[in-house]
């Protein structure tokens, strides 16, 4: 796992095993407040070691950027805090995320002891404060990734945790592209320091425009192929020759695993138009 010093008190973890997944801590005198766990116990415990030997305070509160598993089901590994996170991630959490859990388990003997714990502080719309010594965070929904997906923005120093809302390749099977289209426009529009996405490398003040534009356009071309490819008998034939790099992205991005996040945005956009998958393709949720 990598970690990094964001700004005072504000510290980034970058997972090396799963997905370049992401997770940030806050800091104050007397709490720490962390943003999202990691996919893997062994890294969330990595987390909660340096946090205990480094900042020597207590987590009082673990945000959930929203509720897929690699962000929220290292929940249980801070016993003592309290988890906050949207009402939906709530909702979502309890009606998909125990049985995921359940099922997971079944072959991968790492989630044994792995539980899920609800948010026991929610919020469903305006923002939500923290209050963590001098800094204040303020919790916000960011759609468009999942139903449930928030942004975290730590005020005073300009750095906004995206979750997956913003990452370097847009993913939308478990979201809406309009209400990303909108939370990516809302974020060029926040005047940050550092946006830190849910998975990836942090981007600076300077990259912040020309990044969200990068994913404003992908998301505009595979609209149109999608649109194009809805007046073929066969759409799937046709979109099954977009590429990754054809839409403007690398197939390198998180962790080498953009090509099949892609194929699947590409299903997953044509459900979203025309109300079925097109013919031929495969759609792995979550
Ligand atoms: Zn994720």
């Amino acid at each position: 796992m990598q970690h990094e010093r964001v700004a005072e008190d504000v510290f980034f973890f970058q997972s090396e095993l799963y997905a370049q997944v992401t997770a940030g801590v806050v800091a104050g005198p007397d709490m720490a407040v962390l943003i999202d766990t990691l996919a893997l116990p062994e890294e969330t415990m990595e987390v909660r070691r340096f946090i205990e030997r480094e900042l020597r305070v207590p987590v009082r509160y673990v945000v959930n950027t929203h509720y897929h598993a690699d962000h929220s089901w290292g929940n249980c590994l801070f016993p003592d805090a309290l988890v906050v996170g949207h009402k939906r991630c709530y909702e979502l959490l309890e009606a998909r995320g125990i049985e995921a859990l359940e099922a997971e388990k079944k072959h991968n003997p790492q989630l044994r002891d792995i539980d899920i714990v609800l948010p026991h502080i929610t919020f469903e719309s305006g923002d939500m404060t923290l209050q963590v010594g001098k800094k204040t965070l303020k919790l916000f929904p960011l759609p468009g990734h999942s139903p449930d997906s928030i942004g975290v923005l730590v005020d005073e120093d300009k750095v906004l945790f995206s979750g997956d809302t913003y990452m370097p390749l847009p993913y939308l099977v478990d979201g809406d592209i309009e209400e990303m289209i909108a939370s990516l426009k809302t974020i060029t529009k926040m005047g940050l320091e550092n946006l830190v996405p849910g998975h990836g490398d942090i981007v600076l003040r300077g990259e912040i425009e020309g990044a969200v534009k990068s994913n404003l356009d992908y998301l505009g071309e595979i609209r149109k192929a999608v649109r194009q490819a809805s007046r073929r008998k066969y759409p799937w034939d046709l979109l099954d020759e977009v590429q990754v790099e054809d839409a403007g992205k690398s197939r390198v991005l998180i962790g080498g695993l953009a090509e099949q996040l892609h194929r699947q945005n590409l299903s997953a956009l044509y459900r979203y138009y025309y109300g079925e998958l097109p013919a031929g393709s495969e759609l792995y949720e979550d």
